[in-house]
């Protein structure tokens, strides 16, 4: 069964690999970028998940391309790590615009098209870091909690539609995100992760391409967290 399929921010790192898994699985995959070129291979659709229109227009282009979105996977994000003390308001509100905010307007243009056909899988990806918490990183942590929050009401407001909407928060892996972490700070995250090591993107995405599968057809609501152990009991 090939369905319409859109990953935000699917040009490298967890977002690639999520798409990779979605094609392979069968689906047409469109992809949205925001800098560079897109990755050969997908329907690629330039969007900033931070303008409404854009978001519309990247829709509309991947409708008319390969049909109603079917899954949408919410993967676009971004930190900007500061201390409270010293981190701006633009700073804490351009991290909320982009993770949170930039999953409302993706997941609001698609349930138009899930309604209409009455069904849809929605997943959003948030982190370990929204429960944790992380020093350095409250807005990024709140957006990230947010996002649990956000996906639980779009469950009980789209159950009745067959839409399911779930999250999936990872813990550390191996991406441009977390390029820039000094070894030390590598080493100490390593030190606290059960497994012991970072996780590389497909193991993300096999979870993704789970959710988005007819054998998830009864999970909806659920935070799934795949982060090594990192975060257990949350
Ligand atoms: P990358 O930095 O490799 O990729 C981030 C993606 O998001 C890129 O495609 C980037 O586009 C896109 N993006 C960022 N801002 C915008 C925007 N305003 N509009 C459109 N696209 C945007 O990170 P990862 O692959 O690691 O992260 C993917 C998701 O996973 C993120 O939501 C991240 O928060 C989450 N995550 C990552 C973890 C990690 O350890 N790596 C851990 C937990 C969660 P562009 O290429 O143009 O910059």
């Amino acid at each position: 069964m090939s369905r319409s399929a859109l990953v935000t921010g699917g040009n490298r790192g967890i977002g690639l690999a999520v798409a990779q898994q979605l094609q392979a699985a069968g689906d047409s995959v469109a992809l949205t970028y925001r800098s560079g070129e897109p990755p050969a291979g997908f329907l690629g659709v330039q969007c900033d998940i931070t303008d409404s229109d854009q978001v519309d227009a990247a829709f509309t282009h991947v409708e008319q391309e390969q049909g109603t979105v079917e899954v949408l996977v919410a993967n676009a994000g971004m930190t900007q790590d500061q201390l409270l003390a010293l981190m701006s308001e633009d700073a804490f509100s351009s991290v909320l615009d982009t993770n949170l905010t930039g999953a409302f307007r993706v997941a609001k243009r698609a349930v138009r098209g899930m309604m209409r056909q009455r069904s849809g899988r929605i997943i959003l990806v948030s982190s370990v870091v929204g429960m944790l918490g992380s020093a350095g990183q409250a807005n990024y942590a709140a957006a990230k909690s947010g996002m649990v929050g956000f996906a639980r009401s779009l469950a009980r407001e789209l159950g009745s539609r067959n839409i399911t909407v779930n999250v999936v928060a990872p813990g550390f892996v191996d991406t441009a995100m977390t390029a820039d972490l000094g070894e030390d700070r590598r080493n100490e995250i390593i030190a606290n992760v059960p497994l012991g090591r970072l996780a590389q993107p497909a193991e993300i995405a096999s979870v993704v391409r789970f959710l988005a599968s007819p054998e998830a057809g009864y999970v909806t609501g659920a935070l799934i967290p795949v982060d090594g152990g990192l975060g257990m009991g949350h």
